[in-house]
Protein backbone atom coordinates (compact mmCIF):
# COMPACT_ATOMS: atom_id res chain seq x y z
CA UNK A 1 0.00 0.00 0.00
CA UNK A 2 2.45 2.40 0.75
CA UNK A 3 4.61 1.72 -2.53
CA UNK A 4 1.44 2.24 -4.33
CA UNK A 5 1.02 5.27 -2.90
CA UNK A 6 4.72 6.46 -3.13
CA UNK A 7 3.70 5.69 -6.82
CA UNK A 8 0.81 7.70 -6.92
CA UNK A 9 2.62 10.87 -5.17
CA UNK A 10 5.25 10.31 -7.29
CA UNK A 11 3.47 10.69 -10.70
CA UNK A 12 1.47 13.59 -9.73
CA UNK A 13 4.78 15.48 -9.10
CA UNK A 14 5.92 14.60 -12.39
CA UNK A 15 2.73 15.51 -14.13
CA UNK A 16 2.82 18.62 -12.13
CA UNK A 17 5.98 19.15 -13.53
CA UNK A 18 5.53 18.49 -16.98
CA UNK A 19 2.43 20.79 -16.37
CA UNK A 20 5.20 23.57 -16.02
CA UNK A 21 7.37 23.08 -18.53
CA UNK A 22 4.84 22.34 -21.02
CA UNK A 23 3.71 26.29 -20.19
CA UNK A 24 7.44 27.61 -20.36
CA UNK A 25 8.52 25.60 -23.77
CA UNK A 26 5.04 25.92 -25.34
CA UNK A 27 4.37 29.26 -24.82
CA UNK A 28 7.12 31.46 -24.69
CA UNK A 29 6.70 35.30 -23.70
CA UNK A 30 8.11 37.39 -27.16
CA UNK A 31 8.60 40.16 -27.91
CA UNK A 32 7.50 41.92 -31.45
CA UNK A 33 10.67 43.90 -31.56
CA UNK A 34 13.97 44.40 -29.97
CA UNK A 35 15.32 47.46 -31.80
CA UNK A 36 15.39 50.56 -30.21
CA UNK A 37 15.05 53.18 -32.88
CA UNK A 38 13.84 56.29 -30.84
CA UNK A 39 11.25 55.35 -29.17
CA UNK A 40 10.87 54.98 -25.70
CA UNK A 41 7.60 51.99 -26.08
CA UNK A 42 10.30 49.31 -27.13
CA UNK A 43 8.23 46.42 -28.01
CA UNK A 44 4.68 45.11 -27.08
CA UNK A 45 5.17 41.28 -25.20
CA UNK A 46 3.41 38.49 -26.79
CA UNK A 47 2.12 35.46 -24.56
CA UNK A 48 -0.13 33.14 -25.32
CA UNK A 49 -2.23 32.83 -22.15
CA UNK A 50 -3.06 35.49 -19.43
CA UNK A 51 -0.57 37.18 -17.76
CA UNK A 52 0.57 39.37 -15.47
CA UNK A 53 4.00 41.19 -16.11
CA UNK A 54 7.12 41.70 -14.15
CA UNK A 55 10.39 42.58 -14.53
CA UNK A 56 12.93 40.94 -12.08
CA UNK A 57 16.06 42.42 -13.13
CA UNK A 58 16.67 45.77 -15.02
CA UNK A 59 13.66 47.57 -13.37
CA UNK A 60 15.80 50.92 -13.38
CA UNK A 61 16.75 50.69 -17.10
CA UNK A 62 12.39 49.62 -18.52
CA UNK A 63 8.89 49.33 -17.29
CA UNK A 64 6.09 47.29 -17.97
CA UNK A 65 2.96 49.25 -19.07
CA UNK A 66 0.29 47.09 -20.00
CA UNK A 67 1.29 44.87 -22.48
CA UNK A 68 4.32 47.35 -23.30
CA UNK A 69 8.20 47.31 -22.26
CA UNK A 70 8.89 51.00 -21.50
CA UNK A 71 12.69 52.29 -21.53
CA UNK A 72 12.91 54.50 -18.52
CA UNK A 73 14.71 57.68 -18.79
CA UNK A 74 18.05 55.79 -17.24
CA UNK A 75 17.58 53.21 -19.77
CA UNK A 76 17.35 55.53 -22.70
CA UNK A 77 20.45 57.31 -21.54
CA UNK A 78 22.35 54.00 -21.13
CA UNK A 79 20.37 52.40 -24.67
CA UNK A 80 21.81 55.41 -26.30
CA UNK A 81 25.13 55.46 -25.03
CA UNK A 82 25.93 52.03 -24.26
CA UNK A 83 24.07 50.43 -27.49
CA UNK A 84 22.41 47.66 -25.57
CA UNK A 85 20.18 47.30 -22.52
CA UNK A 86 19.50 43.66 -20.76
CA UNK A 87 16.54 42.95 -18.46
CA UNK A 88 14.17 39.95 -17.20
CA UNK A 89 10.31 39.57 -17.30
CA UNK A 90 8.41 37.31 -15.60
CA UNK A 91 4.76 36.27 -15.86
CA UNK A 92 2.46 36.17 -12.15
CA UNK A 93 0.29 32.84 -13.09
CA UNK A 94 -0.75 30.12 -11.39
CA UNK A 95 1.68 27.68 -12.83
CA UNK A 96 3.83 30.40 -13.35
CA UNK A 97 6.70 30.61 -16.28
CA UNK A 98 10.20 31.15 -15.39
CA UNK A 99 11.51 34.81 -15.83
CA UNK A 100 13.38 35.18 -19.24
CA UNK A 101 15.89 37.52 -19.88
CA UNK A 102 15.41 39.56 -23.01
CA UNK A 103 18.41 42.37 -24.20
CA UNK A 104 17.23 45.75 -26.69
CA UNK A 105 19.91 46.89 -28.68
CA UNK A 106 20.12 50.45 -30.52
CA UNK A 107 19.61 49.73 -34.37
CA UNK A 108 23.00 50.00 -35.55
CA UNK A 109 22.74 47.22 -38.21
CA UNK A 110 24.19 48.18 -41.40
CA UNK A 111 22.27 49.49 -44.31
CA UNK A 112 23.57 48.04 -47.59
CA UNK A 113 22.47 44.88 -49.14
CA UNK A 114 25.51 42.60 -48.45
CA UNK A 115 25.38 39.43 -46.85
CA UNK A 116 28.24 36.92 -46.87
CA UNK A 117 27.37 33.39 -47.68
CA UNK A 118 29.09 31.28 -45.07
CA UNK A 119 30.84 34.45 -43.90
CA UNK A 120 33.21 36.45 -45.77
CA UNK A 121 35.90 33.51 -46.31
CA UNK A 122 37.29 33.68 -50.10
CA UNK A 123 39.75 36.49 -49.81
CA UNK A 124 40.65 36.21 -46.42
CA UNK A 125 41.76 32.59 -46.37
CA UNK A 126 39.49 31.65 -43.65
CA UNK A 127 37.11 28.19 -43.99
CA UNK A 128 33.37 28.43 -44.62
CA UNK A 129 30.89 28.46 -42.14
CA UNK A 130 33.79 29.74 -39.21
CA UNK A 131 33.99 32.34 -36.88
CA UNK A 132 37.06 33.88 -38.20
CA UNK A 133 35.00 34.41 -41.53
CA UNK A 134 31.86 35.52 -39.36
CA UNK A 135 34.64 38.20 -37.69
CA UNK A 136 35.94 39.19 -41.71
CA UNK A 137 32.15 39.59 -42.71
CA UNK A 138 31.91 42.29 -39.16
CA UNK A 139 35.35 43.53 -40.21
CA UNK A 140 33.79 44.51 -44.23
CA UNK A 141 30.70 45.77 -42.72
CA UNK A 142 28.28 43.46 -44.06
CA UNK A 143 24.80 43.78 -43.45
CA UNK A 144 24.44 40.01 -42.75
CA UNK A 145 27.27 37.24 -41.93
CA UNK A 146 24.99 33.66 -43.55
CA UNK A 147 25.71 30.05 -42.05
CA UNK A 148 24.16 26.50 -41.82
CA UNK A 149 23.38 25.26 -38.77
CA UNK A 150 23.26 21.11 -38.46
CA UNK A 151 22.27 18.51 -35.43
CA UNK A 152 24.39 15.79 -33.83
CA UNK A 153 22.75 12.13 -33.32
CA UNK A 154 22.96 13.40 -29.69
CA UNK A 155 20.92 16.67 -30.65
CA UNK A 156 23.67 19.30 -30.37
CA UNK A 157 23.69 22.12 -32.77
CA UNK A 158 26.70 22.78 -34.91
CA UNK A 159 27.74 25.07 -37.93
CA UNK A 160 28.65 23.37 -41.07
CA UNK A 161 27.31 23.40 -44.58
CA UNK A 162 27.20 19.24 -46.16
CA UNK A 163 25.36 16.40 -44.04
CA UNK A 164 29.10 15.15 -43.54
CA UNK A 165 31.55 16.66 -41.40
CA UNK A 166 35.36 15.44 -42.01
CA UNK A 167 33.90 12.18 -43.84
CA UNK A 168 31.58 11.66 -41.13
CA UNK A 169 27.45 12.07 -41.50
CA UNK A 170 26.47 14.61 -38.81
CA UNK A 171 22.98 13.17 -37.84
CA UNK A 172 24.98 9.38 -37.23
CA UNK A 173 27.62 10.94 -35.14
CA UNK A 174 27.93 12.72 -31.76
CA UNK A 175 29.61 16.03 -31.21
CA UNK A 176 32.21 14.37 -29.28
CA UNK A 177 32.99 12.43 -32.28
CA UNK A 178 32.56 15.03 -34.61
CA UNK A 179 34.69 17.34 -32.78
CA UNK A 180 38.04 15.40 -32.82
CA UNK A 181 39.07 17.14 -35.82
CA UNK A 182 39.25 20.99 -36.32
CA UNK A 183 38.46 22.93 -38.89
CA UNK A 184 41.30 23.86 -41.51
CA UNK A 185 42.48 27.47 -39.21
CA UNK A 186 42.36 25.34 -36.23
CA UNK A 187 39.19 26.84 -34.83
CA UNK A 188 37.45 24.12 -33.42
CA UNK A 189 34.39 22.92 -34.85
CA UNK A 190 31.90 25.81 -33.86
CA UNK A 191 28.78 25.21 -31.66
CA UNK A 192 25.88 27.22 -32.64
CA UNK A 193 26.40 28.67 -28.57
CA UNK A 194 29.39 29.68 -29.66
CA UNK A 195 28.66 30.81 -32.98
CA UNK A 196 25.95 33.03 -31.69
CA UNK A 197 28.13 34.45 -28.68
CA UNK A 198 30.31 35.36 -31.32
CA UNK A 199 28.64 36.78 -33.30
CA UNK A 200 26.28 39.18 -30.60
CA UNK A 201 30.21 40.73 -29.51
CA UNK A 202 28.98 42.96 -32.11
CA UNK A 203 25.83 44.97 -33.17
CA UNK A 204 26.23 45.78 -37.48
CA UNK A 205 25.97 42.33 -39.12
CA UNK A 206 22.62 40.64 -38.42
CA UNK A 207 23.05 36.60 -38.04
CA UNK A 208 21.53 34.90 -40.67
CA UNK A 209 21.00 31.72 -39.74
CA UNK A 210 20.23 28.27 -42.29
CA UNK A 211 18.50 25.84 -40.59
CA UNK A 212 19.62 22.70 -42.54
CA UNK A 213 16.86 20.13 -43.13
CA UNK A 214 17.30 16.43 -41.93
CA UNK A 215 17.78 13.72 -43.96
CA UNK A 216 16.28 11.29 -40.79
CA UNK A 217 12.50 12.54 -40.64
CA UNK A 218 10.58 15.19 -40.36
CA UNK A 219 10.46 14.81 -36.26
CA UNK A 220 14.50 15.73 -36.16
CA UNK A 221 13.67 18.29 -38.76
CA UNK A 222 11.45 19.85 -36.29
CA UNK A 223 13.39 19.40 -33.52
CA UNK A 224 16.58 21.04 -34.96
CA UNK A 225 13.49 23.88 -35.84
CA UNK A 226 12.63 23.99 -31.81
CA UNK A 227 16.04 23.75 -30.34
CA UNK A 228 17.43 26.06 -32.34
CA UNK A 229 14.93 28.72 -31.54
CA UNK A 230 15.53 27.72 -27.59
CA UNK A 231 19.16 28.40 -27.53
CA UNK A 232 18.49 31.87 -29.93
CA UNK A 233 15.75 32.62 -26.92
CA UNK A 234 18.01 31.84 -23.95
CA UNK A 235 21.14 33.53 -25.43
CA UNK A 236 18.57 37.09 -25.83
CA UNK A 237 19.96 36.87 -29.73
CA UNK A 238 16.32 37.84 -31.32
CA UNK A 239 17.52 40.57 -32.21
CA UNK A 240 20.62 39.91 -34.55
CA UNK A 241 18.37 36.55 -36.36
CA UNK A 242 17.04 36.12 -39.65
CA UNK A 243 16.17 32.49 -40.00
CA UNK A 244 16.44 30.95 -43.63
CA UNK A 245 15.72 27.56 -44.31
CA UNK A 246 14.63 24.95 -48.05
CA UNK A 247 12.45 22.88 -45.46
CA UNK A 248 9.21 25.05 -45.35
CA UNK A 249 7.82 22.85 -42.28
CA UNK A 250 11.03 24.05 -40.21
CA UNK A 251 10.17 27.94 -41.05
CA UNK A 252 6.55 27.12 -40.13
CA UNK A 253 7.28 25.39 -36.79
CA UNK A 254 9.84 28.33 -36.18
CA UNK A 255 6.81 30.69 -37.09
CA UNK A 256 4.06 29.41 -34.55
CA UNK A 257 6.53 29.38 -31.55
CA UNK A 258 7.85 33.17 -32.46
CA UNK A 259 5.10 35.18 -34.29
CA UNK A 260 8.13 37.57 -34.89
CA UNK A 261 11.10 35.95 -36.08
CA UNK A 262 12.25 36.72 -39.52
CA UNK A 263 11.81 34.14 -41.29
CA UNK A 264 13.03 33.71 -45.68
CA UNK A 265 12.22 30.66 -47.99
CA UNK A 266 15.10 29.48 -49.97
CA UNK A 267 13.51 26.61 -52.39
CA UNK A 268 12.10 29.03 -55.05
CA UNK A 269 9.12 27.17 -55.54
CA UNK A 270 6.15 29.67 -53.52
CA UNK A 271 4.97 32.63 -54.96
CA UNK A 272 5.51 35.92 -52.98
CA UNK A 273 1.50 35.95 -52.13
CA UNK A 274 1.53 31.97 -50.75
CA UNK A 275 4.56 33.31 -48.62
CA UNK A 276 2.84 35.92 -47.61
CA UNK A 277 -0.40 33.82 -46.57
CA UNK A 278 2.14 31.63 -44.11
CA UNK A 279 3.28 34.64 -42.18
CA UNK A 280 6.69 34.16 -43.89
CA UNK A 281 8.14 37.78 -43.95
CA UNK A 282 10.90 37.15 -46.81
CA UNK A 283 12.19 35.40 -49.69
CA UNK A 284 15.48 34.38 -50.43
CA UNK A 285 15.77 32.24 -53.35
CA UNK A 286 18.33 31.01 -56.35
CA UNK A 287 18.88 33.88 -59.01
CA UNK A 288 17.82 32.12 -62.01
CA UNK A 289 14.12 31.42 -59.73
CA UNK A 290 13.79 35.46 -60.11
CA UNK A 291 15.08 35.53 -63.81
CA UNK A 292 12.13 33.22 -64.48
CA UNK A 293 9.75 34.79 -62.55
CA UNK A 294 10.39 38.65 -62.70
CA UNK A 295 6.97 39.82 -61.95
CA UNK A 296 7.68 37.92 -58.15
CA UNK A 297 9.99 40.74 -57.56
CA UNK A 298 6.86 43.34 -57.96
CA UNK A 299 4.73 41.07 -55.95
CA UNK A 300 7.37 40.77 -52.76
CA UNK A 301 7.99 44.69 -52.76
CA UNK A 302 4.10 45.26 -53.04
CA UNK A 303 3.16 43.09 -50.13
CA UNK A 304 6.34 44.01 -48.08
CA UNK A 305 8.45 41.31 -47.98
CA UNK A 306 11.87 41.06 -47.95
CA UNK A 307 14.09 40.34 -51.10
CA UNK A 308 17.16 38.40 -51.42
CA UNK A 309 18.76 36.32 -53.58
CA UNK A 310 21.60 33.41 -53.22
CA UNK A 311 24.19 33.28 -54.73
CA UNK A 312 25.42 35.75 -56.72
CA UNK A 313 29.31 36.10 -57.30
CA UNK A 314 29.49 37.87 -60.88
CA UNK A 315 29.58 41.58 -61.76
CA UNK A 316 26.49 41.70 -64.34
CA UNK A 317 24.31 39.85 -62.04
CA UNK A 318 25.19 41.56 -59.00
CA UNK A 319 23.96 44.67 -61.14
CA UNK A 320 20.94 43.32 -62.22
CA UNK A 321 19.71 42.66 -58.73
CA UNK A 322 21.05 45.78 -57.21
CA UNK A 323 19.24 47.88 -59.65
CA UNK A 324 15.95 45.62 -58.63
CA UNK A 325 16.34 46.93 -55.22
CA UNK A 326 17.03 43.73 -53.75
CA UNK A 327 17.27 44.26 -49.59
CA UNK A 328 20.03 41.61 -49.58
CA UNK A 329 22.23 39.68 -52.08
CA UNK A 330 24.10 36.92 -50.48
CA UNK A 331 27.22 36.12 -51.78
CA UNK A 332 30.41 34.71 -51.65
CA UNK A 333 31.80 38.07 -53.34
CA UNK A 334 31.30 40.30 -50.33
CA UNK A 335 34.59 42.97 -51.39
CA UNK A 336 32.70 42.95 -55.03
CA UNK A 337 29.44 43.64 -54.15
CA UNK A 338 30.49 46.24 -51.69
CA UNK A 339 32.61 47.94 -54.82
CA UNK A 340 29.19 47.70 -57.23
CA UNK A 341 26.88 48.92 -54.58
CA UNK A 342 28.74 52.09 -53.73
CA UNK A 343 29.16 52.37 -57.64
CA UNK A 344 25.19 52.21 -58.13
CA UNK A 345 24.60 54.69 -54.88
CA UNK A 346 27.17 57.43 -55.37
CA UNK A 347 26.25 57.46 -59.30
CA UNK A 348 22.68 58.74 -58.69
MG1 LIG B 1 23.56 28.10 -46.40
Amino acid sequence: MKKFLFSVLLCSAILSLNAQLKTITDLPVILDNYLYTGNRVVANIIYGGEGVYEITEGKKLVEVKGNQIVLTEKGEKLISKKKRIAFSLATREANGAPAKTFILLADEFQKNPVVAHRGAWKHSGMPENSIGALKHAVKLGCAGSEFDVQMTSDDSLIINHDASYKGKNIESNSFSELAKTNLENGEPLPTLRQYLVAGMQQQGTKLVLEVKPSDKNRDRALLRARKIVELVHSMGAQAWIMYISFDYDILKEIRRIDPYAHLQFLNGNKSPLELKADKMDGLDYHFSVFRKNENWIREAIDNKLALNTWTVNDTPTLQYFLSQKFDFITTNEPELLFEEWKKATTTK
